[in-house]
């Protein structure tokens, strides 16, 4: 933790200090000749006027891109609300816009988040819902695991009666290299509780999503 820490105020001071031309921690320096290496090895001439800049502005895309290593998603889910008038029916938030990167390539796979669960006396924010979802999408990621992480988060951290996720995204490694599928989808979803259980949880769930596709 301590280490994750140091990273933090390492990046947010980096933008700040490289406009003022004050950039020489040996750490970013080492990271831009990295980048250096990878425009080397792509054909280009890291020296060229239009790619001066390019090395610093790809470390602190990188430092945007991986933000969700300095985040503990739990923290998100810490504050409950019980005052909820004992609403203990389905929660759901369609269409949360998803960006991560594949582990295997470290390319783009965006698409979109549905997270619903189904309180036993407590809800949360729903913002934070997202939130979770960021937290965990801007890591290296394989889509199952991603899927698998949200949910199991939210049902340790809320324990309601159900959670269900279900991913819905685009692999830029699959659209536009390899197999060269663009237009395809991928589907994942993970579910506890009730709607493992209880075949009209399920159906609630799935219709109310289906629903949302239709008008969308
Ligand atoms: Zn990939």
């Amino acid at each position: 933790m301590t280490d994750l820490t140091k990273t933090t105020s390492r990046v947010e001071t980096k933008d700040a200090a490289s406009r003022n031309g004050e950039l020489d921690d040996p750490r970013d320096l080492e990271v831009m000749e990295h980048v250096k290496g990878l425009l080397r090895f792509i054909g280009e001439d890291p020296e060229r006027e239009g790619l001066l800049d390019t090395p610093r502005r790809v470390m602190l895309a990188m430092a945007d891109h991986f933000h969700g290593y300095k985040e503990e998603p739990r923290d998100y889910l810490s504050r409950t609300f019980t005052e909820v008038e004992g609403y203990n029916e389905l929660v759901l938030i369609t269409d949360i816009e998803l960006h991560s990167h594949c582990e295997h390539h470290m390319v783009p796979f965006v698409g979109k988040a549905h997270v619903g669960y189904i309180p036993d006396g407590k809800v949360v924010g729903l913002s934070k819902l997202a939130r979770v979802v960021d937290a965990y999408a801007k890591r290296l990621q394989v889509q199952e695991k991603l899927t698998a992480q949200i949910c199991d988060t939210i049902w340790d951290c809320l324990k309601p009666k159900g959670v269900a996720v279900i991913l819905q995204c685009q692999h830029f490694c699959m659209c536009y290299r390899g197999v060269k599928k663009p237009g395809s989808w991928t589907t994942t979803s993970k579910l506890h509780g009730c709607f493992l259980e209880s075949d009209a949880s399920r159906l609630e769930l799935m219709t109310l999503i289906g629903m949302k596709r239709n008008i969308g």
